[in-house]
């Protein structure tokens, strides 16, 4: 059968990726284990989770987007850490429900698992999940201890205005969700306005006064684990888009559409019409 693939990227900690669509990652303490984002809801990510650690579990959303916070309904007896600014979270075409995990089969198994597309849609649950759920709101600073090993709750607005980020001072990994990735998409902005840059640029800014205290991003596409260094590159991108120094252009790459901007290895999809 079709199984979600399982990656340990550092000490008791491990990357589940949802057949490339997307990553959620496994991280162990003495007493308990966090999930770092639960995928689509194709198949059980709870399952896969259970066969890595025996330690209870609680799950951490970096964001609301249903690419992550799709297979929360496998997780109803657990703690659920999420930020509060991402209650409320519309995002157009992207619902809580199997239309949009056949969407996005549809428009991200082309590039991410062209192999195995047919099969994940039969991961489709047969009916619609109960996709409420109730949660502590990670606020900025928020510690949230493992038994001997602290994830620390870093805001990071951009991507949404609730983005999380948790930083691993032990392993020295930052988990960034969608906040610091390959290919970065910001929503394009009435009249073009740059607030969103703004706010992205800030983040980055937050992120690198962390810089001494880890070495890698565990992102949620495309790839696991990462070097540190695209933050700055992202850092320079994002002052450069602000003080025009650097101007993007309009391009159609997949499912992406819209102003694209590039730098050293940063991607920034900075007025996205997705
Ligand atoms: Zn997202």
């Amino acid at each position: 059968m079709l199984k979600q693939s399982v990656r340990e990227i550092a000490p008791f900690t491990w990357c589940i990726s949802e057949f490339g669509l997307v990553n959620a990652f496994a991280a162990a303490g003495n007493e308990r284990a966090a999930v770092i984002d639960t995928c689509c809801g194709y198949g059980n990510i709870r399952e896969i989770a259970e066969k890595i650690t025996s330690r209870p579990l609680i799950v951490i959303l970096t964001h609301k987007h249903p690419d992550h916070a799709g297979g929360i309904f496998h997780f109803r007896d657990c703690p659920v850490y999420m930020n509060g600014l991402d209650k409320d979270l519309v995002f157009p075409g992207m619902g809580f429900d199997n239309a949009f995990r056949k969407m996005y089969l549809d428009t991200r198994g082309p590039l991410r698992c062209p192999d195995v597309m047919k099969d994940v849609y039969s991961l489709i649950p047969e009916s619609e999940p109960d996709m409420t759920f109730s949660f502590t709101h990670a606020e900025d600073g928020m510690r949230i201890d493992l038994g001997g090993r602290v994830l620390e709750v870093i805001h990071t607005p951009g991507h949404t205005d609730g983005s999380i980020s948790l930083l691993d001072e032990d392993n020295r990994i930052l988990f960034s969700g969608d906040t610091v990735n390959k290919s970065i998409i910001l929503m394009r902005q009435k009249n073009n306005s740059p607030v969103l840059i703004e706010r992205f640029h800030n983040t980055l800014e937050k992120i690198w006064s962390h810089e001494k205290a880890f070495d890698h991003l565990a992102i949620g596409h495309d790839g696991d684990l990462i070097d540190k260094g695209i933050v700055h590159d992202y850092l320079c991108l994002s002052s450069g888009l602000l003080d025009g120094s650097i101007t993007g252009h309009y391009e159609e790459k997949g499912f992406r559409k819209g102003d694209v901007a590039r730098l050293g290895k940063a991607e920034l999809w900075y007025q996205c019409d997705c």
